[in-house]
């Protein structure tokens, strides 16, 4: 598969092999292979393992209860599942999220936690049918639910959003501040796409409407999975064909940055950048051509 752009929750490397899900027998079988290891989630977390960290995968045979999830074959055939259930750390061992851990696990390890944090956070909020309110089941190894009153089907929902880098002619970039956010942390602007909305649409709207900004010649960077609870960020980069500032309620501020300023702003600590973990870094690095640093706490 050719990349654009390598993002850290995009790197997984385990086949999902759907073709199996809807045999029962298969999955059975795969989940009784001694070989199989076994992922473990809750409310968003992992065990994870040593520096850098790793996932602690287990046999099959030492789970006890907990919804199954299917994730799919490595290149040696060895099947993974992850479960949702409660967990508690053996010795040397931390439970971690994607935030702390998901730039810093190797590609199969981060792949996989993105996975099963993506379904556990769906099934844990969508238990009852649409249609008709009755409790439904999980089927096709944890990738639908099945309404046992009316046999209708309900996939795993991901809720795509927009992410972009805004530059102007002179080459500043427009980060700003949501309210929400701690003190001093800037970053690109962001939203949601709306039912009959293109992803450029989305964009253009969102720049004006979150800082009364207009943008043209909107380019695909690349996307990632974000499951805080079910985001697909898909990134962009945009050019400003006007400057003034506009702000409505969900920036509290928002800057222009040349790039010897916004280093200067990052190096200073009078601003602090999202986390290498996301795409928003990412963009922000892209435009200003390397990796921006990353001061200690305090
Ligand atoms: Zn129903």
């Amino acid at each position: 598969m050719a990349k654009a752009v390598e993002l850290p929750l995009a790197r997984g490397t385990v086949d999902r092999a759907s073709g199996l899900r809807t045999d029962p027998a298969q999955i059975e079988r795969l989940w009784a292979d001694p070989a199989t290891r076994v992922l473990r989630v809750h409310d968003g977390e992992t065990l994870v393992t040593g520096d850098p960290p790793e996932l602690v995968l287990v046999e099959a045979r030492a789970i006890d209860g907990g919804e199954r999830y299917f994730l799919g074959l490595d290149e040696q055939r060895t099947a993974y599942f992850a479960i949702s259930a409660p967990i508690e750390a053996g010795p040397d061992q931390q439970p971690a999220g994607l935030r702390s851990v998901g730039s810093l696990l190797g590609d199969r390890d981060v792949g996989l936690l993105v996975h099963a944090i993506a379904l556990a956070n769906w099934h844990a909020t969508h238990r009852h049918c649409a249609r008709c309110g009755s409790a439904t089941e999980s089927a096709a190894g944890g990738h639908l639910r099945r309404c046992p009153a009316d046999g209708s089907e309900h996939f795993p929902r991901t809720d795509p959003a927009v992410i972009m880098l805004v530059a102007d002619d002179e080459d500043h970039a427009l980060l700003g501040r949501q309210p929400s956010w701690p003190q001093r942390r800037f970053s690109t602007l962001a939203g949601f796409v709306e039912p009959g909305e293109s992803a450029e649409h989305a964009v253009v709207r969102e720049v004006m409407e979150e800082a009364g900004v207009a943008v043209t010649d909107v380019r695909y960077f690349g996307s990632q999975p974000w499951p805080f609870p079910s985001s697909l960020m898909l990134g962009y980069m945009a050019t400003a064909t006007t400057t003034a500032l506009r702000l409505d309620d969900e920036l509290v501020e928002a800057r222009w940055f040349g790039r010897d300023e916004l280093y200067a702003a990052v190096r200073d600590r009078e601003i602090l950048l999202p986390p290498r973990v996301s795409i928003a870094r990412r963009l922000i690095e892209s435009w200003y051509g390397a990796e921006l640093p990353t001061p200690p706490p305090g």
